[in-house]
């Protein structure tokens, strides 16, 4: 796919998800989750996460149960995987598709299983700031090969035969279905290759500077540290820290405008989606209504985290932050 989204779009597309018809939607999560299911026409129901973790828990998507609930979008957050058994038990009782946004899983496992090898279908984004990179680009997998079949054929245009088979056997195509444009480009699928021969180095790297921040953050009472899965479970795609706040004289805003002014920048990954207007006003959520995320939101903060960053940089980020963590403590 030549994104994430492409992806997930297409692969509710193909579960013909449509009018009348919900879906479970992470709040703690990206624009593209919700935005989707709202294209096809159905509605996106955001449910809640756990506070310490940040991922849908089976008990959140349990609450936004409906009759009219016809998947599942669990998102592993930071490339840490969702409690999937359960989740799976849930979807299975209640007839649901799961369709995982893995856009930070690659290259992640769950029971020893890739992420991607289970489930209705799996998106993974190749977006420039992800584990692997084709500049743009997306990926799904299914294991169910009518689901795959219809997703070949929706990708581009619900054309019956590729370029490639036009070639080979000299037949032109016909229209099947109204299709999307949504197919990687050859340019970046050879950029991919290339991050392909290099994803076990990079997600290593990726491990060793979380395991640095684990042993040196751990250090200040006034964080909280990401949950550690040795390994390869988590993909460690971003590294998000949780302030203590009652035992900060300071909120998330001011404690990353003071590590700005040390040379350090950061992000929030992510303002949950209840929170954002246009779900506020086509929804009626208000920011308490989904209490964890909205709890969490004003703690998170994600640290400078790549397979470039350096030890010596690594270095600096934390003494940053402890010099933070003085400067605001209680
Ligand atoms: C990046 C991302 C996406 C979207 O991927 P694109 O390739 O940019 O379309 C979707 N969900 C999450 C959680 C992401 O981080």
């Amino acid at each position: 796919m030549n994104s994430g989204t492409a992806a997930l779009h297409l692969a509710l597309a193909a579960l013909e998800i449509g009018p009348g018809d919900e879906v479970i939607v992470p709040t703690m999560s990206f624009a593209s989750d919700a935005e989707v299911v709202i294209r096809l026409g159905a509605r996106p129901v955001l449910a809640d996460c756990d506070p310490r973790t940040l991922n849908l828990t089976a008990a959140a998507a349990e609450a936004a149960l409906t009759r009219r609930t016809r998947a599942i979008l669990p998102v592993h957050y930071a490339g840490l995987p969702c409690e999937m058994s359960a989740l799976r038990r849930l979807a299975r009782r209640h007839r649901l598709a799961v369709v995982e946004d893995a856009a930070h899983a690659f290259p992640a496992r769950h029971d020893s299983r890739p992420i991607g090898s289970e489930g209705s279908a799996v998106a993974f984004s190749f977006y420039a700031s992800k584990n692997l990179t084709t500049g743009e680009g997306g990926m799904v997998t299914t294991p169910h090969r009518r689901l795959a079949e219809r997703m070949r054929l929706l990708r581009l245009h619900g054309l019956s035969a590729s370029a490639w088979q036009r070639r080979e056997r000299g037949a032109g195509y016909d229209i099947l279905l109204p299709g999307y444009k949504y197919n990687l480009g050859d340019l970046a699928a050879a950029i991919g290759r290339a991050q392909l021969a290099k994803a076990a180095r990079l997600h290593a790297t990726r491990e060793r500077l979380a395991q640095r921040y684990q042993q040196a953050l751990g250090q200040l009472p006034e964080i909280e540290l990401p949950p550690f899965v040795a390994a390869p479970d988590h993909a460690w795609h971003l590294y998000v820290i949780q302030l203590r706040l009652e035992r900060l004289r300071c909120g998330r805003d001011e404690f990353a405008a003071a590590l700005r002014r040390r040379g350090i920048e950061t992000s929030v990954h992510y303002r949950p989606l209840h929170m954002h207007s246009y779900y506020r006003r086509a929804f009626g959520y208000r920011p308490a209504d989904l209490s964890c995320a909205h709890r969490a939101y004003q703690r998170i903060l994600s640290l400078p985290f790549f397979a470039g960053l350096r030890p010596d940089a690594a270095r600096r980020v934390i003494t940053a932050v402890a010099a933070t963590c003085a400067e605001f403590r209680r």
